[in-house]
């Protein structure tokens, strides 16, 4: 894969080639198939013993997943027709780098009992969200309270700065507006805040 993705630490999922029998033995949370392959049995990281030869799976006991309750921010990085897909940077206020997404359903109804008036999203709003279910390894996050939904987003038309206006985001350069679910605390100091706490960029 990519440059940036080969020295980062490679995670391996169960059934992965861990390495070959010619090359080690099979130490912790692998197993051996009939063709000599050394395989993973777990969700972890490779710990090679160079001297012993042996390779095993450091496992990791889902620090890097979410659990149901805990609080998401990321960017929106598509948009389904009824869902958004969340890349996840911030777990309750720390970054994560393992680099999952969140699902969420844009019928977060609030604002208007028009459907012109639901709620418009869009690639790169950045999201807050609780995590609701991990239903067939899928997070999926519900955005319909109150401190939930668009927590910053640049404006659609000039990519200038915006302010919320009751359930609308305005924007400051060029005027234009579009109705949104936005957070209780929306704004560029909110986001300016999670990154600083988050301890990065
Ligand atoms: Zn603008």
């Amino acid at each position: 894969m990519s440059k940036e993705n080969n020295n980062k630490v490679m995670i391996m999922l169960p059934g992965e080639q861990v390495a070959s029998i010619e090359e080690f033995e099979g130490g912790k949370n692998t197993y051996l198939t009939q063709d000599g392959t050394i395989r993973s049995a777990a969700i972890g990281t490779k710990a090679m013993d160079l001297k012993r030869r042996v390779i095993k799976i450091e496992p990791k006991n889902a620090p890097m997943l979410p659990k149901i309750g805990d609080i998401l921010v990321g960017y929106v990085e598509m948009i389904f027709a009824s869902m958004i897909s969340v890349k996840v940077l911030y777990i309750n206020g720390v970054e994560s780098t393992s680099g999952f997404s969140a699902i969420a359903s844009m019928r977060v109804g609030g604002g208007g009992r028009d459907r012109r008036e639901r709620p418009i999203f869009r690639t790169g709003d950045i999201i807050r969200g609780r995590v609701m279910s991990l239903l067939n390894s899928t997070v999926h996050m519900t955005i319909a309270e109150r401190e939930f939904g668009v927590l910053y987003t640049t404006c659609f038309m000039c990519g200038g700065d915006t302010v919320k206006v009751n359930d609308t985001v305005k924007c400051i350069e060029c005027g234009a507006w579009e109705p949104r679910k936005l957070t209780n605390d929306y704004g560029k100091e909110t986001l300016r805040q999670i990154f600083r706490a988050g301890g990065s960029r």
